[in-house]
């Protein structure tokens, strides 16, 4: 797999391995720790990820290279007095990552610190800086997610807050004590303590986190949906956002397997590979899941990782 360098010559190495590529005539593709992608069993092609793991600090500014460990990187603006990420604690994956799908968790979402995006537009062949606003962030989306082989994301630009100021709006934060959400280090830890009690390890058995988005309702379904004891009463739907999970729950659909594909029973948004399960399989379960949904509830569950697409380069 070959490496991408430091910025300086990341134009000629990606030109370099894109060239290889079309020599061997492979596919390319860029990875960073796996743990949102959608892998076929063999993957026939040239698969980049970075190694820039720099990360530079200013005032309130963080520039990171796109090979960084998020989580690490969470620790470490902690570790320097810069507050913000500490909803994000524990997300598996890489800073270049981060912002394909906007990762979100527990009340906050990557773009509401993104000052800008530093990557290589496979298009033109060129460096580009995109500011938050052209990077189009949404619920588990942005512009480089919807334009697939386009991006390979370098570098990204935060602005963190000076002073510490608990998020919480997610309702498991709601009940824990002030003594713990008072404190940064206090709520990381509380947020990776439920995140470990939730979901079932990634490396002990396969899984992408979430396997679907949560449906955005209006008003008058989400009323039905409460009606009908599908979601509590008190369920928060920020943005008329539902839990998928709930859904899943309430179509009892837990003990559904294709192969070796199966819900986890820690959680039901997750699709764990319980060993040598299939692409095929795993996406097959997961149209089992859309079908029975939509008939159940007449509502449709979007899947949220991608599968690996090529990344694009001229002929
Ligand atoms: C147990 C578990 C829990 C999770 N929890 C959350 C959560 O709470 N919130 C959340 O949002 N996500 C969550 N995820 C999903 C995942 O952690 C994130 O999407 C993460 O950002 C993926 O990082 P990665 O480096 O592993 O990406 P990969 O899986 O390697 O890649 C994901 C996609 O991004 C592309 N990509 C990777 N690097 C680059 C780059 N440098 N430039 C351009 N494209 C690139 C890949 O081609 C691929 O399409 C979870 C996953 C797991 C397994």
């Amino acid at each position: 797999m070959p490496r991408i360098g430091p910025r300086s010559s990341l134009r000629n190495d990606l030109q370099r391995a894109l060239e290889f590529a079309r020599h061997a005539s492979l596919p390319c593709f860029v990875l960073g720790g796996g743990s949102n992608a959608l892998l076929p069993e063999r993957l026939a092609g040239v698969v980049l990820s970075s190694n820039d793991e720099t990360v530079r600090i200013q005032g309130a500014l963080v520039t990171v290279g796109a090979g960084a460990l998020w989580d690490d990187l969470v620790a470490k603006t902690l570790k320097a007095g810069l507050f913000g990420l500490e909803n994000l604690s524990s997300i598996p994956g890489t800073v270049g990552a981060a912002p394909i799908q906007n990762i979100g968790a527990y009340g906050v979402e990557l773009d509401r610190f993104v000052v800008s995006v530093d990557a290589m537009d496979l298009h033109n062949a060129a460096a580009v800086k995109l500011k938050a606003n052209d990077c189009e962030f949404s619920y588990r989306d942005s512009l480089f997610k919807r334009q697939p082989g386009r991006f390979v994301v370098t570098q990204m630009t935060l602005e963190l807050k000076p002073r510490f100021e608990p998020i919480l709006t997610y309702q498991d934060l709601q009940t824990l004590p002030a003594k713990i959400t008072s404190s940064p280090a206090g709520l990381r830890q509380a947020i990776q303590s439920i995140r470990g009690k939730k979901l079932p390890d990634y490396r002990l058995q396969g899984n992408v986190g979430s396997f679907f988005k949560n449906p955005i309702l209006a008003e008058t379904e989400i009323q039905a949906l409460r009606r009908d004891s599908v979601i509590s009463s008190s369920a928060g739907t920020a943005q008329g956002k539902v839990s998928a999970a709930a859904l899943i729950q309430a179509a009892a659909l837990r003990d559904l397997r294709v192969g070796n594909a199966g819900i986890s029973p820690k959680h039901h948004l997750v699709i764990e590979n319980r060993g040598g399960a299939t692409l095929n399989d795993i996406m097959t379960l997961a149209q089992l899941i859309q079908e029975k949904v939509q008939t159940r509830f007449g509502i449709d569950l979007e899947i949220e990782p991608q599968p690996l697409t090529p990344l694009y380069h001229a002929p």
